[in-house]
């Protein structure tokens, strides 16, 4: 399907939960946040159903991401189902990788295509400090696990702070070459001020190249990353809260003050 700017949008991205096992400083207060209720968050079946309507549509990549999907129950179940529906060409996953050493094979098993493991630093006590706790050894488990797997690319998504820690992501580039993974380096992005740049070794942020559209966990459609605007599938209908989408779906990004980036996926 093609939008007013003739972008063919064929991915889309769903975040499967707002809950997370980390509290990356970029992402989400310490504290952590208002969670959304249990029956706010969109069922396996809604989801597989948003899947089955977007593939005619032109849709045949799918991402699952969060807050961290790997928390939510039964998530390989999610994945055997949307692996299912005709016509889905591509399943990826962006995670944390803290519990990807469990769920790296069942995973695969069940469709699951490639994976994306969020990872700033190499360095086991500034990984502790960015994600308030996280145990940097699972991290690299999880990537092995992949591999074994199957998993294919890994890709290593680095959020890279204005200057801060430039080292970080020279070291986390090295990680990647010595190991055979890819690595995309994302400029810090702020959805309240609209502060966002091109994902050097990806594609995100280059708004003239963009081919997606997004679901938050509790079921909005929404045309970018960067905007107010979601239509709500459980109001409007999966295909209406869709095609309403891909009509406003803007030109550029601009501010997103509605969503933060653990309840839309980054
Ligand atoms: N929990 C999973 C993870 O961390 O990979 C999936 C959800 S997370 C919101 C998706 C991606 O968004 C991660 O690669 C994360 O680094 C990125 N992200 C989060 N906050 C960001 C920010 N302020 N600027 C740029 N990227 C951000
Ligand atoms: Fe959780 Fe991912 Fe946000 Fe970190 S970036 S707090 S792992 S959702």
């Amino acid at each position: 399907m093609f939008d007013q700017y003739n972008r063919n949008i064929n991915y889309l991205r769903i975040s499967v939960t707002d809950r997370c096992n980390l509290r990356c400083r970029y992402c989400m207060p310490e504290e952590g946040v208002c969670m959304l209720k249990h029956e706010e968050i969109m069922t396996y079946e809604e989801i597989r159903d948003v899947v089955s309507v977007a593939v005619p549509l032109g849709v045949n990549k799918i991402r699952l991401t969060g807050g961290e999907p790997l928390v939510r129950k039964d998530i390989v179940e999610l994945v055997s189902m949307i692996a299912s529906v005709p016509g889905v060409k591509d399943i990826a996953m962006t995670t944390n990788g803290i519990l990807l050493e469990r769920f790296a094979a069942p995973l695969a098993k069940a469709g699951l295509h490639r994976v994306n493991v969020s990872l700033d630093t190499v360095d086991a006590t500034k990984f502790h400090e960015v994600t308030r706790g996280g145990d940097i050894k699972q991290v690299f488990r999880g990537i092995e696990a992949a591999r074994e797997a199957g998993l294919s690319p890994i890709k290593v998504n680095c959020v890279v702070k204005e200057d801060a820690n430039r080292s970080d992501a020279a070291e986390v580039d090295l990680y990647c070459r010595e190991n055979g993974l890819e690595g995309r380096f994302i400029p810090e992005m702020d959805l309240k001020t609209g502060h966002f740049g091109i994902v050097q070794g990806g594609s995100g942020g280059d708004c003239t190249h963009c081919n997606r559209l997004r679901l938050t966990s509790n079921g909005k459609m929404k045309p970018c990353l960067f905007s107010d605007l979601e239509f709500d599938i459980r109001e409007l209908g999966i295909k209406k809260a869709m095609e309403m989408a891909l009509l406003v779906k803007p030109e550029k990004g601009t501010v997103n003050l509605s969503n933060c980036f653990h309840n839309i996926g980054g």
